[in-house]
């Protein structure tokens, strides 16, 4: 074979970065890599039809947005619900369902107004339907909702005036369920009901004994916040009879949690929740439909495993699971077939949103050159490091670490006692370092790895600061460790050559990504590509649709991003829809009680005062103000 030859089969193809990014593991088949190394977005079943995130970013820079970008992609929301309303109709028409599925969208999960406009438009031919849980989300919820055969699920603790809200809307002809979460929550309702002569649709939510595994897993168990248990039902049951109103108990509602990735538990709530519905039909409620709250998984590392970032289940899994446990206990008792309801926020939404920023700087842990000589005199532990330095080899690679170790330790004590100066301090870390270098070179020979070493590559990995707040958008993996896809949008048809951990740019010591997916496992580096001179490398941080927008805080006053939404085209162009422009500086300052006009007036008074005592010309108080004034109205992110 000739060099050429093999060098050509040698070389780094998209296929390679697709494998060790996983991207076809968890993108659902909405993103791969196109020839050209650009991460493209696949809305359709036609995955010939497709476009590259870097074009799309330079569409953005075009029309004069900077860095860092939420991108959503709408139709990969529209995909998602979809694929949800089809995988459940494949499902009750394979096990012969006489009832029907019917989904709502949990407001919390994503309230924006333009996620919750396309979910109510596109969904109405579903009749997908919104779930609220407080006073604001049912505001959005009777206002947006479009489809008059949709409903309203209305979770939370509710007050007389969100009581009052549902049930005008109600008289008004918008479907709403009272989900009973608390007992005392009852005679609320029925007393408004009274009052205002308007007949409630009542649900009820049950705690129950089972329990999931994963990060939200708290929602279930004896010990959840919410819901009822066995005697406050029957008691709930009791008072309805009581007061003639068993005839309003419609729906059974239960949340297990969020993210469930063992279908087992999914299964084992199902059982416990069917067969109460079951009884409280025996009990003579009309009921009708049985609401499964949330909890259908994202596989965010593609691992398909019940491990906290991935589900062991497909999508038709989980809907024909379903089905089929609820056929199997309402049939033994021959109890009709309820239409069934999911809150499925994080499945409907993850996969539409894309965060998009640059990488600004980067610090490199490389060894700093060794001296040509060592002078004679040097001190015994210098002496004893070089020495250490000639060693390494793969077969005592632990033995060299160990002593290193030891050495940079002594010197560190001898420096703190005043027996060592810093040059000699300086030299000692360098040899250590050097050190550091051999042995993961040397390490790297090895087949059994000793456990001790497993760090040192994150010990030598590189730092790339990016131009993001994690706290702002990406909370979760900051607060629970989740773990998000993260790959450069381009360059994948060149070899990543670099080990990263990726840094904020909120100074904090938390601000930064060092958990990544990794064929099933967790790795704490990112293979990254070396930056170039004059060129910005991108990185997108991929399935963060649910949850990240809102939850996000203000650390270090870093304000919402940018927002651009696209929508994909057959011909395989894309329109940007909406573009909203993330906080001014002088926006989150409003948040947080500053007016800025007083700002700008007291900075005026500094201003100046620096001329009266002549420290500044009058024209260079003008450009000074202008440079304050633009301070304000500017992003808060970094901008080139
Ligand atoms: N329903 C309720 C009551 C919830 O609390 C939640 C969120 O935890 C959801 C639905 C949405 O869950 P998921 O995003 O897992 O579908």
């Amino acid at each position: 074979m000739t060099q050429v030859k093999k060098e050509m089969l040698n070389r780094w193809k998209p296929d390679d970065s697709a494998e060790l990014y996983g991207i076809r593991r968890w993108s659902a088949g909405y993103f791969d890599i196109a020839p050209n190394g650009d991460v493209v977005v696949t809305p359709f079943d036609d995955k010939s039809i497709s476009v590259s995130i870097k074009e799309i970013i330079n569409g953005i820079l075009e029309r004069g947005m900077n860095m860092p970008v939420l991108l959503r992609i709408e139709n990969l929301l529209d995909a998602q619900i979809e694929n949800l309303h089809k995988s459940f109709a494949g499902a009750i028409k394979k096990f012969g369902y006489k009832g029907k599925f019917t989904g709502v969208f949990p407001i919390k999960v994503n309230q924006q107004q333009h996620v919750i406009d396309e979910m109510t438009s596109f969904g109405a031919k579903f009749h997908h339907g919104l779930e609220a849980g407080s006073k604001a989300e049912l505001i959005v919820a009777i206002s947006m909702l479009r489809d008059e055969d949709s409903f309203i699920v209305c979770n939370g603790y509710k007050d007389e005036e969100f009581m009052d809200l549902g049930l005008y809307a109600t008289k008004i002809g918008i479907r709403c369920f009272f989900v009973i979460e608390m007992p005392s929550e009852l005679d609320l309702l029925l007393k408004r009901s009274q009052e205002l002569g308007i007949l409630p649709s009542i649900g009820v939510r049950i705690k129950l004994s089972s329990k999931a595994g994963g990060h939200w897993s708290d929602s279930g168990g004896d010990r959840s916040i919410f819901g009822l248990n066995t005697s406050q039902l029957i008691s709930l049951v009791d008072k309805l009879r009581e007061k003639n109103m068993l005839d309003c108990l419609k729906l059974l509602h239960y949340h297990l949690g969020s993210q469930i990735p063992n279908i087992r538990d999914i299964r084992s709530a199902l059982v416990e929740a069917s067969r109460v519905y079951s009884d409280l039909v025996k009990e003579g409620a009309p009921m009708g439909y049985l609401d499964l709250g949330g909890g259908l998984a994202v596989d965010y590392d593609g691992s398909k495993t019940n491990y906290q970032n991935s589900m062991n289940y497909s999508l038709d899994e989980y809907c024909a699971d379903v089905i089929e446990v609820i056929m199997n206990i309402l049939d033994e008792k021959e109890i009709n077939h309820p239409i069934i309801v999911t809150e499925s926020g994080r499945v409907a939404v993850a996969y539409s949103s894309v965060l998009l920023f640059n990488v600004l700087d980067q610090t490199r842990f490389e060894a700093q050159e060794l001296p040509e000589a060592i002078p004679e005199n040097s001190h015994e532990l210098i002496k004893n490091l070089i020495e250490t330095l000639g060693y390494v080899s793969p077969k005592n690679i632990q033995e060299c670490f160990n002593d290193a170790l030891y050495y940079r330790d002594e010197v560190m004590q001898k420096f703190k006692h005043g027996d060592f100066s810093l040059r000699e301090r300086s030299l000692a870390e360098t040899i250590f370092w050097n050190i550091i270098n051999a042995i993961a070179r040397e390490k790297k020979k090895l087949k059994n790895i000793p456990a001790a070493l497993d760090g040192i590559d994150s010990t030598l990995a590189d730092i790339y600061y990016c131009n993001f707040s994690v706290f702002q958008s990406l909370p979760d993996s900051w607060a629970v460790g989740h773990i998000f896809p993260v790959l450069p949008i381009h360059h994948l048809n060149e070899e990543p050559t670099r080990n990263v951990i990726i840094a904020d740019i909120t100074c904090d010591c938390d601000g930064k990504i060092d958990h990544f997916a990794s064929y099933g496992d967790i790795r704490d580096t990112l293979p990254l590509h070396e930056l170039k001179d004059n060129e910005e490398y991108y990185i997108g941080v991929f399935l963060v649709g649910a949850y990240q927008e809102t939850l996000g805080d203000l650390h270090n006053l870093m304000g919402d991003t940018n927002v651009v939404s696209v929508s994909v085209n057959a011909k395989g162009d894309y329109d940007f829809v909406h573009e909203i422009e993330g906080d001014s500086v002088a926006d989150v300052l409003s948040y947080v009680e500053y007016q800025p006009k007083m700002l700008l007036e007291r900075f005026r008074e500094k201003a100046e005062k620096g001329v009266r005592t002549e420290k500044i010309t009058v024209a260079e108080r003008r450009k000074i103000l202008t440079a304050f004034e633009n301070g304000l109205n500017g992003y808060t992110y970094f901008e080139r």
